[in-house]
């Protein structure tokens, strides 16, 4: 037995129920992942002990000697693994790492620019009840209606008229890539800062499958846990001008002591993001996403009114449109949870059913592909995931097929 199941069998017995939880079905939360083992080891390990305020070589603690080693090492790969100037890897979260952007960038009255939350933003990008959104005063852009495609009209047209100090580009629902380049020009035209959340395809970034808006923004932020594939955690990268700014408002003015476990964790993970087999497996993140998009489209696949948003998809998501579908996202969510498949109902543009039931399903292929699925798994999935939207599905034969595909691709085959 394990020390954790000696001294706290309840907690022990969640984690184990967890462990097979995800082992035996499919995960496609587009936000999840599975961290490597060793990736897990390092956020275990005693670096949990170390209080150690302040960067590498200017702690307010003695002993930091190991973890200011640990804390270069995710700093430097980093960098390197986007080309930045300059990183900050101490943030506990995304929204501790936009917080902090923010609070670097910003005055509390000041006007930011963000993507709408329904229409693929996330909270940190101006939703009312969110510090965002009380903070600051916020303008939100949309998506075009016919499109479902960012309107780079109504952003240009809303900067000029609004002058924020801040433009946010990025999203968390949201199947297609953005135009940094252009979002730069508008923000230079109005003299706004550019900051990119690049939280969700950071992992497609590093492969070189997705542009890079680091050259384009002036402050990038991320989490590490998604398509990424660390540890839950936040970056912020920026130009070199804007560091020190950046660092004193992630510590002292947001944050006290870092997480040197977590960011140990997160160092382990930019390795693993610059090797050939991370390249191929976000590459079969997209095919994936892809050939899932492909069949929910066609009519003779899936059921009646079930569609897909702006017909395809460039990332490692598709988003289901259910507007004109008997069910809604509440009831497809559930559907596919019965058959073993893992996914959030997720609002979408001009959605005409209430946020707690929805109108559309987020669908995720990170987690699938770092479980290595190769295309013929992802159209085997895509049936699935078809067939259990049409009314009179057999949820037994389907949730044989879904423990099929999870027996032929284990996960953690090493952990208990
Ligand atoms: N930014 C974006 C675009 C996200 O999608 C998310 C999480 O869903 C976050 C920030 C926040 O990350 P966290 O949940 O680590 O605070």
């Amino acid at each position: 037995n394990s020390p954790l199941h000696e001294l706290d069998p309840d907690v022990a017995a969640a984690v184990d129920a967890e462990l097979h939880r995800q082992q035996s079905t499919l995960e496609m939360i587009a936000s999840e992942n599975f961290a490597p083992v060793a990736v897990m080891e390092a956020q275990g390990s005693v670096l949990t002990n170390k209080y150690a305020e302040g960067y590498p070589g200017r702690r307010y603690y003695g002993g930091c000697e190991h973890v200011d080693v640990v804390e270069q090492i995710a700093i430097d790969r980093i960098k390197a693994l986007f080309g930045a100037e300059h990183a900050n890897v101490q943030p506990h979260s995304g929204a501790q790492a936009n917080a902090a952007a923010m609070f670097a960038l910003l005055s509390p009255g000041d006007t930011i620019l963000g993507l709408n939350l329904a229409h693929g933003g996330h909270l940190t990008h101006g939703m009312k009840i969110n510090f965002s959104g009380k903070l600051y005063n916020v303008v939100a852009y949309h998506v075009d209606e016919q499109t479902n495609r960012v309107d780079m009209e109504e952003v240009e047209r809303l900067a000029k008229e609004h002058r924020p100090k801040l433009i946010v580009a990025g999203w968390s629902a949201y199947p297609r890539q953005l135009d940094f380049a252009a979002f730069r020009r508008i923000a230079d035209e109005v003299g706004a800062y550019l900051m990119v959340d690049m939280a969700h395809f950071a992992g497609l970034v590093a492969a070189g499958l997705h542009p890079n808006p680091v050259p384009h923004a002036h402050v990038v932020t991320t989490t590490t846990h998604k398509t990424l594939g660390g540890p839950r955690g936040g970056v912020i990268l920026s130009t070199a001008e804007l560091a020190k700014k950046i660092n004193s408002a992630v510590f002292p003015g947001q944050q006290g002591g870092p997480l040197e476990h977590v960011i140990a964790a997160k160092a382990v993970s930019f390795k693993v993001a610059a090797s050939e087999e991370f390249k191929d497996r976000q590459r079969r993140t997209l095919e994936g996403a892809k050939i899932l998009a492909e069949r929910l489209v066609q009519d003779d696949v899936t059921a009646e009114g079930v569609s897909v948003l702006s017909g395809g998809t460039d990332v490692h998501l598709v988003l289901v449109d259910l507007r004109h579908s008997e069910l809604d996202g509440q009831q497809a969510e559930d559907r596919l949870h019965e058959v073993g498949i893992t996914v959030n109902r997720n609002a979408i543009p001009n959605d005409p059913r209430p946020p707690m039931v929805t109108s559309g399903l987020r669908i995720g292929t990170p987690a699938l592909a770092t479980r290595g699925f190769q295309a013929e798994d992802f159209r085997e999935v895509a049936d699935v995931i078809a067939e259990a939207l049409k009314p009179g599905y057999d949820a037994e034969a389907l949730r044989a097929r879904v423990t099929a595909l999870a027996a032929k691709h284990p996960l953690y085959p090493g952990l208990k």
